[in-house]
């Protein structure tokens, strides 16, 4: 295993920094496990990269129709008291807010999103607008406490 210095054209040993004749540095040539070590860090990395992206597609851009379904309020990790006091709240397609407190779904007003905005308006000055998140089956919504809520299957 040897190399040429590019300056001199002395036979090098591989290792050699610098040439032994004439002194000009020699470039390293990258070992075969450097390299691979390389190539499995780009992958990496492209890999990571590419789960981000689709999460941020998933929990993002989901927008409305992340929402649209039936979610049933979980007590044990939600600050406050649920949406509507309803055990279950559905986001319908058509923007329609429903409610079921244990006897069926109702409709109870109107629902809409904006960026991370959540919009309701149930009637009778019962408004507002909370952040919301969906990440899996869990949505979050966020006020001045935080509310979770499991999508029902
Ligand atoms: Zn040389």
């Amino acid at each position: 295993m040897s190399k040429i210095c590019n300056n001199c054209g002395q036979d090098l040993p591989d290792s050699a920094a610098v040439c032994s004749l004439c002194g000009e540095a020699q470039q390293q040539k990258p070992s075969p496990t450097s390299k691979k070590k390389l190539i499995i860090f780009v992958s990496v990395i492209v890999a990571v990269v590419v789960v981000c992206i689709l999460i941020g597609v998933l929990v993002n851009i989901g927008g409305k129709n992340a929402l649209v379904g039936k979610w049933n309020y979980d007590m044990n990790t939600s600050e406050g008291p649920p949406l509507l006091l309803s055990d279950s709240i559905e986001f319908a397609p058509n923007g329609t807010l429903r409610y079921n407190q244990g006897y069926g779904f109702y409709d109870a007003g109107k629902w809409s999103v904006s960026g991370s905005k959540l919009y309701f308006d149930a009637g009778d000055g019962y408004e507002g607008s909370l952040e919301y998140k969906v990440r899996g089956n869990t949505l979050t919504l966020t006020g001045s406490y935080e509310l979770v809520y499991i999508k029902d299957k």
